[in-house]
């Protein structure tokens, strides 16, 4: 079973607000609670349990390390923020600052690292490039051929059990009305302007709505005619029972990611290996998607039919707001992991640490990742909708910029002038005819 913390709902429903946040995941939990921090009022609708989708089913990495460089401000901001979390907000959101090792037997990817290295230090990160001899001796049990590796100390790793249900309850105590299994059905506009929400439980009232919905963001556009072109794809990943401590942080290896966990075990992944499967969602946005198809992650991306051609996020839906929507129908989305990457995980792992010859697997799950063209971000208002802001398409590493990305939302939301530059997060590049980046995350 996936552990998630609990976060109880607020009692009375509120028919009326300054801001609607859909979507309690990292990025909404983390908006509701600096807007509520403002003293704004602010509720936040989930439709099933706060932090039971993509938030509660990361690997927990928290980096900037080998970030895209126009994403790097906003996870050097994030870091800044998970560091000031557990004083700040009186609850465990599980966050270390253990940094993060990647270690590699290619000469070409430490190139490749260094390369990095050039861009991010002219935007102020700093990390350690490692010779083979250096990296051996920060991980004197690994066994491999190692060409070398890459150090981030100010890297860490959070618990995704317990972050977003933390935040939630934070913002809670400072005013935020909160409900699960609420789903918001549909904008309410007048004027051509937002005017507030259609949920499950009624409409609330609201000039101002953030949609952080993750995975069903792009359906959830698609119902006001809005293009936010993003793919799913279905990340599989693992838990061990407690087992002994080769790393304290998180560790990338040859073809696996090693996480340790609070409670003693380790979250392991194959990292970049994904299921995407051909519905219509996925099928109306393949072309913006012909250069990240290009790119390495072709030859790990599993394309299959599926059942998500006829229900969940990517289906063809229609609905009316006086009707159940699939959001409803679909709480939590649960999809089946990939199990043959599970075993493979196993496998690198303990290629590299024979002492961990004896892990067990304690739980297996996926998740599906809203994945945009160019691997980051959308954080845009909407021209054609004034009062909405869209919060999606974090492409597999939201968790650890969901603080800087509530952060900015809240200073979207609030017409402050915004602390990052908004130019490489804004909707219209994938209409406006702009020259798609390079997917440029590692
Ligand atoms: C296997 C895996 C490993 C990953 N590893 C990492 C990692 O190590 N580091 C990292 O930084 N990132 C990682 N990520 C990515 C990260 O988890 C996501 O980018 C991040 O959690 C996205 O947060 P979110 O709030 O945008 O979306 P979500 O956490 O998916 O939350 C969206 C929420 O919106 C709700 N919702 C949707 N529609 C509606 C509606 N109409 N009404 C009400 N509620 C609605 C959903 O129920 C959901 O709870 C990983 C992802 C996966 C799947």
């Amino acid at each position: 079973m996936l552990k998630i913390d609990e976060v109880e709902d607020s009692k009375e429903f509120t028919a009326q607000c300054d801001v609607v946040v859909i979507g309690g995941g990292i990025v909404g939990v983390c908006a509701t609670y600096e807007l509520a921090r403002r003293g704004v009022s602010v509720v936040l609708i989930e439709k099933g349990v706060v932090g039971a989708e993509q938030s509660g089913r990361n690997w927990g990495w928290v980096r900037q390390q080998n970030r895209d460089i126009h994403e790097l401000p906003l996870a050097m901001r994030s870091l800044r923020r998970w560091n000031e979390f557990d004083e700040e907000l009186g609850e465990d959101v599980g966050f270390r600052k253990t940094g993060i090792l990647y270690g590699t037997e290619h000469q070409a990817d430490v190139a490749r690292w260094e390369a990095w290295l050039v861009k991010a230090r002219a935007v102020g990160f700093e990390s350690r490039i490692l010779t083979a001899r250096e990296f051996q001796a920060r991980t004197p049990s690994s066994r491999a051929n190692w060409a070398g590796g890459v150090w981030s100390e100010s890297d860490g790793r959070a618990e995704p059990s317990k972050a977003a249900p933390a935040i939630a309850r934070a913002a809670q105590k400072l005013g935020a009305k909160i409900y699960q299994t609420c789903a918001a059905r549909g904008l309410d506009l007048s004027a051509g302007r937002v005017s507030g929400v259609w949920t499950e439980r009624g409409r609330i009232d609201a000039s101002r709505v953030v949609l952080a919905g993750g995975a069903w963001s792009s359906l959830f556009c698609r119902s006001h005619g809005i293009d936010l072109p993003t793919i799913n794809v279905v990340g599989t990943a693992l838990r061990t029972a407690a087992a002994p401590a080769v790393i304290e942080g998180c560790f990338s290896g040859p073809d696996f990611a090693l996480r340790r966990r609070i409670d003693g075990g380790y979250t392991i992944a194959v990292p970049g290996y994904g299921r995407m499967e051909l519905a219509p969602q996925n099928l109306r946005y393949a072309t913006k998607f012909r250069k990240m198809f290009r790119s390495k992650l072709n030859k790990k991306l599993k394309v299959r039919i599926g059942e998500s051609f006829f229900s969940g996020p990517e289906a063809h839906r229609t609905w009316r707001e006086d009707e159940a929507s699939p959001f409803e129908a679909t709480r939590v989305l649960d999809p089946r992991p990939d199990v043959e990457w599970l075993s493979r995980a196993i496998r690198n792992v303990v290629k590299v640490f024979p002492e961990l010859s004896g892990l067990r697997i304690a739980h297996a799950w996926a998740g599906a990742i809203d994945t945009s063209p160019d691997l980051i971000p959308v954080i845009s208002s909407v021209p054609s909708k004034p009062g909405l802001v869209i919060a999606a398409g974090f492409s597999g590493h939201g968790f650890g910029l969901g603080p800087g990305a509530g952060l900015l939302i809240s200073q979207m939301v609030l017409e402050d002038t915004p602390e990052f530059d908004l130019h490489p997060f804004r909707l219209q590049r994938f209409s406006d005819g702009s020259e798609l980046a390079q997917p440029e995350m590692m």
